[in-house]
């Protein structure tokens, strides 16, 4: 399956996932991103090469000791694990299928209304993983967003006012967009988002129902 990939990790995200200061959450979104496209892991090459410059010009790889003393203290500073990209098989990229225990057939989903399932996955907190899946033809409520949400599109593909998101593409989303995402007709959409704050429904029933949610 070929797959053109259009809608990209921003510079920022990308230099705050090499530099490990994610949230988990968002880490595994853009861990998954990254085990599907070629062009943003040769980005992700090149700012890790730079990090690893600073680090070996910077006073403590210079600072007197052992190789070992000087190796531990880089560890001391290593992020918390961040999920691995690595090469995709199926509709789940092996980041995703770890967290899942396998393909989509091994997800709990729960029903959200209207045909749309999720499933929470779990991670540290500061930030919801959870994935979507959303009839063909179906819409997600219209909502707005407090703080930014990303949204990895592996099955499918959903259209919002901004633009159409295919396996692959990661939708970017944060305060200023109000969105209401449809998937495509033809084949069931399944994506996996992260949110680090609640949305923004503006339809009282799904209003209602956030708290249960989580979302
Ligand atoms: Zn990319
Ligand atoms: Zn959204």
């Amino acid at each position: 399956m070929t797959t053109t990939i259009r809608h990209h990790v921003s510079d920022r995200l990308l230099m705050a996932y090499a530099a490990g200061t994610l949230p988990e959450a968002f880490s595994l979104v853009l861990a998954t991103h990254l085990s599907l496209c070629d062009e943003c892991r040769a980005r992700l090459g090149e700012y890790e090469a730079l990090g690893g410059q600073v680090l070996e010009r910077s006073d403590l790889a210079m600072a007197e000791g052992s190789l070992e003393a000087c190796l531990a203290r880089i560890e001391g500073l290593a992020p918390v694990a961040r999920p691995q990209p690595r090469r995709a098989h199926g509709v789940f990229p092996a980041p995703l299928a770890k967290y899942v225990g396998g393909g989509p057939e091994k997800v709990k989903w729960r029903p959200l209304g209207m045909g749309v399932r999720q499933a929470i996955l779990p991670t540290a907190r500061g930030a919801t993983a959870r994935l979507l899946y959303i009839p063909a033809g179906q819409a997600v409520p219209d909502h707005g967003h407090r703080g930014t949400e990303l949204t990895l599109v592996l099955q499918g593909a959903f259209a919002d006012s901004t633009d159409r998101f295919g396996r692959g593409d990661l939708e970017i989303a944060d305060e200023d967009l109000e969105h209401t995402p449809i998937a495509e007709a033809g084949e069931d959409c399944i994506c996996l988002a992260a949110t680090d704050a609640p949305l923004r429904f503006n339809a009282l029933i799904p209003r209602l129902l956030q708290p249960v949610f989580r979302i």
